[in-house]
């Protein structure tokens, strides 16, 4: 069973303040994760997690995860922007784009974020770019074909096609690239491989790290490329749906350490330090979507109109994804009324829900539309002149502070040129 992280009583007092729909973001929650996740790794001396910002962009969460030792993985301008603004200096920003234009390649440098390379010609686009090749260099690697964890039968099967996918360099270009950066300059190497999204599986982080740590010890042995770091990317999941089981970062810290000492320690490479570029599972659960029920509509079926829609979290619409929905204040009612979940835009597609059992739901009842911390806000867009909404910040002493005004008319107006 799901339980949001705030009560009636506290949304009410919010609601006061701050008019529905916000973003609701939990700092106890944000600060106990990063800690299990530290904890996880804590056996590599070196490891970091770089968050990544597309996946909540807000300053008052970059300082947050700041101080819980997480950088920052950028991947455009504004995002190295927003980190510098936010107070991550040089090496603690890392610099993975892809298509990447000159300007973006120029601010990651003039940083001194860790860039991570997506192709071979970004060698030498980055060379004629900036002037020179950095010391430490990284490079995104992508194996082809697909990638597979499990049977799925266990019906919590990891499945995914690097093969399909625009990321990354292929292991020839790898080997060749490091060769020529190493010519060219660089010292210091990193590889970096993001191979499934969204995994529930205590294996996904151990069977990439193997990949990726084999990977190293023959890219070392060949090129002899001084490999000091492997980012593991993102992709560790998180359970939308209330009848998944959660994933143990505990677990999985455990498990890439056993690949650790399986392959790298005996190859000489024990001094590599281990990085994450995680989202979704730092912030996913640690956020929702406060949002009020303005319409009850039957036809042929029971909508529940809200004052939210798929502006302020898309990923119902783009991808079906399950979002659990509370009606607050009835938490322990029977679910026992059947409902689409609605927005106002002028899309069929714009449903938080469809065909979910809810207790019954009344005109002015709040709803907290979970798990929308990381890929939420930040996905949003101003379709039909949707505004997008404000963020809030539940801070650990249980006080309330705004760290996103909602879009005014005026904010949506400003780029127009009227004449
Ligand atoms: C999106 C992204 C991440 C974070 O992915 P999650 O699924 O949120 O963990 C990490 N690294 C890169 C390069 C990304 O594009």
């Amino acid at each position: 069973m799901k339980r949001p992280f705030v009560t009636l009583d506290q949304l009410r007092s919010m609601t006061e303040q701050y008019p529905t729909p916000f973003h609701l973001y939990d700092e106890k929650g944000i600060r106990e994760n990063a800690r299990r996740l530290k904890q996880a790794f804590a056996w590599n001396p070196g490891f970091k997690e770089y968050f990544a910002v597309k996946a909540t962009p807000n300053p008052a969460i970059l300082k947050i995860l700041r101080e819980e030792g997480c950088g920052a993985d950028c991947s455009s301008l504004t995002e190295l922007m927003m980190s510098d603004r936010s107070g991550f200096t040089g090496p603690e920003i890392m610099f993975s784009s892809n298509d990447t234009p000159a300007e973006d390649f120029k601010l990651a440098a003039q940083l001194g974020a860790t860039i991570n390379l997506d192709d071979f010609t970004h060698i030498d686009f980055l060379k004629e770019t900036i002037g020179y090749i950095p010391e430490t260099i990284s490079c995104r690697f992508n194996p082809g074909g697909t990638f597979t964890i499990g049977e799925s039968t266990e019906g919590f099967q990891v499945m995914d096609t690097p093969g399909d996918s625009k990321y990354g360099f292929t292991r020839e270009q790898l080997f060749a690239g490091f060769k020529k950066l190493k010519a060219m300059g660089a010292k210091r190497f990193g590889i970096h491989a993001f191979l499934a999204s969204n995994t529930l599986s205590n294996e996904y982080y151990p069977t990439l790290a193997g990949i990726l740590f084999q990977l190293a010890v023959e890219l070392e042995q060949e090129t002899g490329c001084d490999i000091c770091f492997i980012n593991l990317s993102g992709g560790v999941g998180i359970p939308y749906k209330p009848d998944q089981p959660a994933n143990d970062i505990a677990a999985i810290g455990e498990g890439v350490r056993q690949q650790f000492e399986k392959i790298l320690v005996p190859a000489g490479m024990g001094d590599v330090a281990i990085y994450t570029e995680l989202g979704r599972f730092m912030l996913g659960p640690n956020g929702c979507l406060v949002t009020k029920v303005l319409h009850f509509k039957h036809t042929y079926k029971e909508y529940v109109g809200v004052d939210a829609c798929a502006a302020n979290l898309m990923r119902p619409a783009m991808y079906g994804a399950y979002h659990h929905i509370t009606v607050m204040g009835k938490e322990d009612a029977p679910c026992d009324h059947k409902y689409d979940v609605t927005g106002g835009l002028c899309e069929n597609n714009d449903k938080f829900a469809v065909d979910r059992m809810l207790p019954e739901v009344e005109i002015g009842d709040l709803l907290v539309i979970h798990d929308s911390g990381a890929h939420g806000f930040s996905m949003g867009y101003n379709y039909n002149g949707k505004l997008r909404s404000a963020e809030v910040l539940l801070q650990e002493d249980g006080s309330t502070r705004l760290i996103r005004r909602a879009e005014t008319p005026e904010d949506y107006f400003a780029t127009l040129i009227f004449d």
